[in-house]
Order: structure tokens, then C-alpha cells, then sequence
């Protein structure tokens, strides 16, 4: 019934598709937000925030998400709990997205999708039987369990490297291990590493790939070829920050999608944010791959939720 038909639904519910939503409020166009498993997206899991304009005091990523969302609310924002587990864009005036293992049905003129991104692991034998027993994604989640120990810290660019440095204030040692000698981190991140290193609290291991987690039921080390030559290291836990893949698997067939399964925007003259099909628009790390900055999600949230309003409108 075109009763039933939503003018905008937003699937997400980080910094992308709360700013998506705070513009459809504030247009009038009733927002609908589907806010997925994790609510507030990868900000929540960092541990603090120096670079979001206007806030000092490097607050952490989930105090930053927490007033996101509070402006959501307060704007009347209606939230829905649940996942979107299939899409349906067939029809331009009634979109379709399946939700509860498809009992339930939203349709909608259009479509803001800020689904993010998810960390990638290293896809090694044995990294699966490792994950949640010492192998992780996330210091701020999992830190705390390695509290005293040695652990290592995969990757070279400046996630790395601030998981490197939280990890530092807790266990007894952190490896930081990178497969070359030059970093993709923040300089003022590296100097900060490079700080910890001369206290003994952390230490570089280059030009080094990891060849196997070993262990029991726990992790207990991990076996490293560092330029050609076997090192066996032994640490409790190992936190892979290498990078994120965006969370596009239900847009397959739907929307184009690149090589790497990021969203193919227009990206060129307005509506950049619009998708191959028309009235679907993208925002944030599903989309645009190359700055990852929750600032830069959120302006494309903006421009999203301008779009789409322009689509709406017909103007
Ligand atoms: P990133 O900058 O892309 O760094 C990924 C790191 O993982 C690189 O050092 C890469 O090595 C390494 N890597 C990738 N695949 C690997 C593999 N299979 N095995 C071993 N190492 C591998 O990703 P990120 O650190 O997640 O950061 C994402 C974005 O967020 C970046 O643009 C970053 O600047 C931004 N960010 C900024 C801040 C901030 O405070 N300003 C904080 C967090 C994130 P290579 O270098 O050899 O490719």
C-alpha cells in the first residue's frame, strides 16, 4: 500500500548514517534507521578521538558515538533494531529491505546505505581456531584479557599503532609487527610508538609476515618470517590491524560494487553519493575507501541525505 512506503530508510547506524539521519529530520523526511548488530559502528571501539573538529580532550570513540546518537534521538530519529538481510531495488518507487531472517518488509522511495566497514584478519591456517581464544580485532574490546602479558599488534598504518599504544598501558610488552619498513601511520602516532620502544614497553619487528598462531586451547605464540629467518614469539594475544573490508555482501546483484566490494558512487558532480540505482544513495567507509576518517563519513552521510532529499523532492 503506498501508505505503508517510508520516504527514506538509513541502514547503519555510525557516524554516516546518524548524520544522514540528523539532515533527513531536519528536511522532514522521517528517517527510518536500521541500526544493524553493533550499534554506532567502528567509532565505538576506539579508544579515543583527537581529530573530530571542536572536541579536545581526545575523548573515546564511544562517548563521541553516544552524543551522535543522543542528536539522533533527540531530532525523533525512529530506530529499528534489527538487520537488513536482503534488499530488493527492482522497483524504483518502492524499494524493498527484508529484515528479521525476512519475516519482516520496509519499503521506501529511498535508500541511504552507511553500512561500513568490517576488519580484515590475515586469513592464515589456524587463525580461525585462534579468534576470541588470544586472536582479535579489537584492543578496546579485548585488551583488558591480556593485562601483564606480552602480545603482538599486526599492521604498519595508524590503527596499528593506536591499538599498539593502549595496548602499551596494560601489558607487559607489545610487538608491533609490520611486513616493511615504512608505516602508513600518522607521523605523531610513530613518534609516539617510537616513545614506548626506547621505555622497553614496546618493540618493532619489520619487514616480518606471521606464518602460524600456535597454541592449545590458547594462544601461546605465534611463528614470524622476518626477512626469511624463522622467529617464534611468544605472546598471549595478537590484534590484526590490517585494514577493513566494507560490509556490501546483501547489495551483490542489487547495486554495482568495485572489485574490492566497496560501492560505486557517481562520486563526480551531485549526487555524488548516488548508486547505480537510482534513489539508493552510499555514505561512509561502504563506499569510499580511501580516507576511513569518521569525519569524512559523516560529511558523506551530509551529502547523502542531501541527495536523497533532492531525489524525493524531484528537483
Ligand atoms: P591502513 O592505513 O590501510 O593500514 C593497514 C596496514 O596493514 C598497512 O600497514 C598494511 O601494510 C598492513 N596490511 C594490510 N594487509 C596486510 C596483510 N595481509 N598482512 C600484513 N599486513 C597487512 O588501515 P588502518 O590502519 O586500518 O587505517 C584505516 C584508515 O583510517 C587510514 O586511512 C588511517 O589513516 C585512518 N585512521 C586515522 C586515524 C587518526 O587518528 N587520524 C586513526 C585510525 C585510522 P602496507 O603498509 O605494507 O600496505
Amino acid at each position: 500500500m503506498a501508505d505503508d512506503i517510508k520516504q527514506v530508510v538509513i541502514i547503519g547506524s555510525g557516524p554516516a548514517a546518524c548524520t544522514a539521519a540528523i539532515y533527513c529530520a531536519r528536511a522532514q523526511l522521517s528517517p527510518i534507521m536500521v541500526m544493524g548488530y553493533e550499534e554506532g559502528g567502528q567509532l565505538v571501539t576506539t579508544p579515543e578521538v583527537g581529530n573530530w573538529p571542536g572536541i579536545t580532550g581526545e575523548p573515546s570513540g564511544f562517548d563521541v558515538m553516544q552524543n551522535i546518537l543522543n542528536h539522533t534521538k533527540e531530532l525523533g530519529v525512529e530506530r529499528i533494531y534489527d538487520v537488513v538481510e536482503s534488499v530488493d531495488f527492482s522497483d524504483e518507487s518502492c524499494k524493498k529491505l527484508y529484515l528479521s531472517g525476512g519475516k519482516k518488509v520496509l519499503t521506501t522511495k529511498a535508500v541511504i546505505i552507511a553500512t561500513g566497514a568490517r576488519a580484515r584478519y590475515l586469513g592464515i591456517d589456524s587463525e580461525a581456531q585462534f579468534k576470541g581464544r588470544g586472536v582479535s580485532a579489537c584492543a578496546t574490546c579485548d585488551g583488558l584479557f591480556f593485562r601483564n602479558k606480552e602480545v603482538a599488534v599486526i599492521g604498519g598504518g595508524s590503527v596499528a599503532f593506536i591499538e599498539g599504544l593502549f595496548l602499551a598501558n596494560l601489558c607487559s610488552k607489545v610487538y608491533l609487527i609490520h611486513r616493511r619498513e615504512g608505516f602508513r601511520a600518522e607521523q605523531i602516532l610513530v613518534d609516539r610508538v617510537n616513545e614506548k620502544v626506547a621505555e622497553g614497553k614496546m618493540e618493532l619487528i619489520l619487514n616480518a609476515t606471521v606464518k602460524e598462531y600456535v597454541g592449545s586451547e590458547l594462544l601461546s605464540g605465534i611463528v614470524l618470517d622476518v626477512k626469511g629467518e624463522r622467529r617464534e614469539l611468544p605472546v598471549n594475544g595478537v590484534f590484526v590491524a590490517i585494514g577493513h573490508q566494507p560490509a556490501t555482501e546483501i547489495f551483490k546483484g542489487q547495486i554495482d560494487l568495485d572489485e574490492k566490494g566497496y560501492i560505486v558512487t557517481s562520486n563526480a558532480l551531485p549526487p555524488v553519493t548516488q548508486t547505480s540505482c537510482p534513489g539508493v544513495f552510499a555514505a561512509g567507509d561502504c563506499a569510499f575507501p580511501y580516507y576511513h576518517q569518521a569525519v569524512v563519513a559523516a560529511g558523506s552521510g551530509c551529502k547523502a541525505a542531501l541527495d536523497a532529499e533532492h531525489y524525493i523532492l524531484g528537483i
